[in-house]
């Protein structure tokens, strides 16, 4: 829970719709926050029809029931929504091995019947995917001239010019390409991650082995650089997906941190208003309510083919589309290096700004406690 405090700023958006800092994880990964059921049902409640829906995993009448359970505060959400909380819901207590093997048999069948609209997309070509001044920083690898193609617009959040526009459109209609047949196959498309309810994973699609070669050949110089302190230097696997923000579909993303240590976001189109990123500092789990110091704070509007890098635990949301449809493509790069030493750490201070601030207020008073005792 965010409080007020002096010389802080406050962000109303994170109250009480989402209590804090979320974070957003891949769908089939263990601990996914999901809203917790009441024991008792609300009773003045008048629960949706779930029998029209198709691939419905239960019968429909247990959604319904449920649906009287869930947090008053979900209640007035869209059909949808409220049956996506429901399977995530649910999904916590099939066991792990038949999520795993639901999800292998989704790419399966994915990989036997659907047909790729742009099969170049598949296989990373540097100079029909990435723009010149891109190519040029990569191939000259200097930090030098990395930071010569980055804006920071605020500590720990860069952009540059990345993707081309024709291969942002090849990708927008590859994405509405397999919606499609997914669509037509009856196909249920399994979701990117906990917060998104449209979109795809680009992995499970095909895309795995170019999108592992985009980060270990052009994303791990960027990261080695500009995020050593949260194992920038040693990203090993990756979840990429597309988002998709619609005034028919997600409008926003409430404030969360990403399962990554760094992540790529790059805006592919099309034409929209508003949608704006905001961030609000890099925390540990312990510091992830915390507030955040005015310096912290920015707002930035996506422009297409723009890539923005940050850390995973860098706060972050976007705010809701006003007009038009904004799909996203994102990276989130892991380091299993990083993420085993964390284990064993309790500060954090390298890279989280409530540690930081923390340490130097004990620092602060350490010195100022000898200068006493000295005098
Ligand atoms: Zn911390």
């Amino acid at each position: 829970m965010l409080l007020h405090g002096e010389g802080f700023l406050h962000w109303p958006m994170l109250v009480g719709k989402l209590q804090g800092a979320q974070v957003a994880r891949s769908s089939l990964e263990e601990g996914v926050p999901v809203p917790r059921l009441q024991k008792t049902p609300h009773a003045g409640h008048r629960p949706e029809s779930y029998e029209d829906m198709e691939d419905l995993e239960y019968p429909a009448t247990l959604y319904s029931v449920m649906e009287q359970h869930l947090p008053s505060h979900c209640l007035g959400a869209s059909r949808e929504k409220k049956l996506a909380m429901l399977e995530r819901i649910l999904a916590k207590y099939r066991p792990n091995g038949e999520r795993a093997k639901k999800h292998r048999e989704y790419r399966e069948r994915i990989r036997h019947n659907y047909q790729p609209l742009h099969e170049d997309l598949y296989t990373l070509d540097p100079e029909r995917f990435f723009v010149g001044s891109f190519l040029d920083a990569i191939k000259d690898g200097s930090e030098a001239a990395i930071r010569h193609i980055l804006i920071e617009h605020s500590p720990g959040v860069f952009t540059f010019n990345m993707l081309k526009p024709a291969f942002c459109s090849m990708m927008l209609e590859e994405v509405e390409h397999f919606e499609r047949w997914a669509q037509d196959a009856k196909v249920k498309v399994m979701r990117p991650n906990t917060m998104n309810n449209y979109g795809a994973v680009l992995d499970d699609i095909g895309m795995e082995e170019m999108l592992n070669l985009l980060m270990t050949s052009y994303l791990n110089p960027m990261a080695a650089v500009l995020f050593l302190n949260v194992g920038g230097t040693s990203l090993d696997t990756h979840h990429g997906f597309v988002v998709q923000y619609a005034m028919d579909r997600d409008l926003d993303l409430g404030f969360h941190v990403d399962d990554s240590e760094v992540t790529l976001n790059v805006c592919l189109g099309k034409q929209f208003e508003g949608g704006d990123l905001f961030f609000r500092g890099v925390r540990c789990d312990k510091h992830v309510n915390g507030e955040a110091r005015p310096e912290e704070v920015l707002e930035y509007s996506h422009v297409p083919g723009h890539a923005i890098l940050h850390a995973g635990r860098h706060r972050h949301g976007a705010k809701a589309i006003t007009s038009g449809q904004r799909t996203n493509l994102i990276l989130w790069c892991r380091s299993s290096e990083f993420r085993e030493l964390k284990k064993y750490q309790r500060d954090f201070s390298s890279w989280c700004g409530e540690c930081l601030l923390r340490k130097k207020e004990r620092s602060r008073r350490l010195s100022s406690a000898k200068r006493q005792l000295a005098s």
